[in-house]
C-alpha cells in the first residue's frame, strides 16, 4: 500500500480518514498536530514554546515541526503510514521531498477539498479522545455511543483548545493562503489526487482507497 500525505483545511476529515486507514489497513497515523499536543501535555520545552501559538490558530515554526516529524519517521521505517497535517507551507513540502528521497519512501498526496462553512460546522462539533479517536456531535455517524465518552477506550472526550470560531477562521485563512503553491508543487511532481469531501464519508473513503491501491 502506498503511503499517504493528506492535505486539507481544518476539520476536512484528515483525522477521520487517517483513522479508517489505520483500522482497515494497519497504517500508522502520524499527525503533526497530535505530536505537538503530546509535547504540550508532557510540558516539554517545545510544548511550552508552541502552546500559545497553537491555541491562537497560528502555525508553529518550520524548524520545530520538521525536526519532530523527521524524528518520528525514523521510528516507523518500512511500515505504511499516513501523514496528517504536514506539509502546511511550501518550504515544508520541499523539505518533505528531501526527507522522503533520503529515506527512499514512496507516497501519494491526497487533497481533501471542503467548503469553508462545512469545515466550520465540523470544527465546532468536534470532540476528541486522548487515544487519538475523533468524534463529531453534529454528525449522526460520528457521535460517540455514550455522550462524552470514547467508544474505544472509555476515556472522557474533550474539545480541543483551538476548536473555536476565532481560531478556526485564522487556521482556515492561513490554509487558503499557503495551500495554492503546495498544490501546484505536488501537481508538478505528479503526486496530487483531489478528493471532494462535501458528500457522504463512505464515498470519500472509497476514493481514498482507490488512490492507495491504484498507485501501489
Ligand atoms: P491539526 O491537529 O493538524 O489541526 O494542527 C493543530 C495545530 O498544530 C495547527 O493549527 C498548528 O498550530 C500546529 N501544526 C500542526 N501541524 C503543523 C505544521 N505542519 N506546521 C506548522 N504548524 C503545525
Amino acid at each position: 500500500m502506498e503511503n499517504v500525505v493528506f492535505i486539507a483545511p481544518p476539520a476536512a476529515g484528515k483525522g477521520t480518514h487517517s483513522n479508517s486507514l489505520k483500522e482497515k489497513y494497519g497504517y500508522i497515523h502520524i499527525s503533526t498536530g497530535d505530536l505537538l499536543r503530546s509535547e504540550i501535555s508532557k510540558e516539554t520545552e517545545i510544548g511550552k514554546e508552541v502552546k500559545a501559538v497553537m491555541d491562537a490558530g497560528n502555525l508553529v515554526s518550520d524548524d520545530i515541526i520538521i525536526k519532530l516529524l523527521e524524528d518520528n519517521l525514523k521510528n516507523i521505517i518500512g511500515k505504511p503510514f499516513v501523514l496528517d497535517g504536514f506539509p502546511r507551507t511550501l518550504n515544508q513540502a520541499q523539505k518533505l521531498t528531501e526527507i522522503f528521497n533520503k529515506m527512499n519512501i514512496g507516497y501519494e498526496v491526497i487533497f481533501l477539498s471542503i467548503a469553508q462553512e462545512e469545515a466550520m460546522k465540523r470544527t465546532l462539533g468536534r470532540v476528541v479522545c486522548n487515544c487519538g479517536k475523533t468524534y463529531n456531535i453534529y454528525e449522526e455517524t460520528l457521535k460517540p455511543k455514550v455522550e462524552g465518552i470514547c467508544d474505544v477506550c472509555g476515556s472522557k472526550l474533550v474539545k480541543r483548545d483551538d476548536d473555536n470560531e476565532e481560531s478556526f477562521k485564522i487556521r482556515f485563512n492561513t490554509f487558503l493562503k499557503n495551500n495554492e503553491p503546495i498544490l501546484d508543487y505536488y501537481k508538478g511532481l505528479n503526486k496530487l489526487n483531489i478528493v471532494n469531501v462535501n458528500r457522504d464519508r463512505k464515498f470519500v473513503f472509497e476514493d481514498v482507497e482507490e488512490v492507495i491501491n491504484d498507485n501501489y
